[in-house]
């Protein structure tokens, strides 16, 4: 069982934005930027491009939803996507609030505060 999948089901704790019945979107533990979030499909696939065409068509369409809420809830540039999974074997899109190309360059890392992380996953939830 994937780490994401035990956030999914609430074994792990996370900073959750929203849900719904195929995807969970949550803040990273381990920032590039404040308001880096993960969308994950709750359904447990390895590899983002091993996802069936309609899962992946639905998985982009929510990545966009939740990205909209992001850039009006984080003053930023734009919102970027990357598509990693090296470090968590469960399909994921990274979306990152970008004010420089280091942003999503994934070596610089911002330490926030749990109330801080609370802070963020709300402000962005109220943006859907
Ligand atoms: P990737 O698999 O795309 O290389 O990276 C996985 C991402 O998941 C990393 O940015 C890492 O910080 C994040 N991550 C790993 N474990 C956890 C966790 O337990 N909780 C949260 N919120 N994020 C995690």
């Amino acid at each position: 069982m994937s780490i994401f999948t035990k956030i999914i089901s609430g074994e792990i704790p996370s900073y959750k934005i929203a849900e719904n019945n195929q995807f969970y979107a949550f803040l990273d533990i381990n920032p590039n930027a404040k308001g880096h979030t993960l969308v994950v499909p709750k359904r447990e696939v390895n590899k983002l491009f091993e996802l069936d065409s309609k899962e992946y068509s639905d998985l982009m369409a929510y990545a966009r939803k939740i990205a909209i809420a992001l850039e009006k809830a984080i003053p930023c540039k734009r919102i970027g996507m990357a598509v990693i999974g090296l470090e968590v074997p469960h399909a994921h899109v990274h979306l990152i609030p970008l004010q420089a190309m280091e942003d999503i360059q994934f070596n610089k890392k911002v330490t926030l505060k749990p109330e801080e992380f609370e802070q963020l996953a709300k402000l962005i939830a109220a943006e859907l």
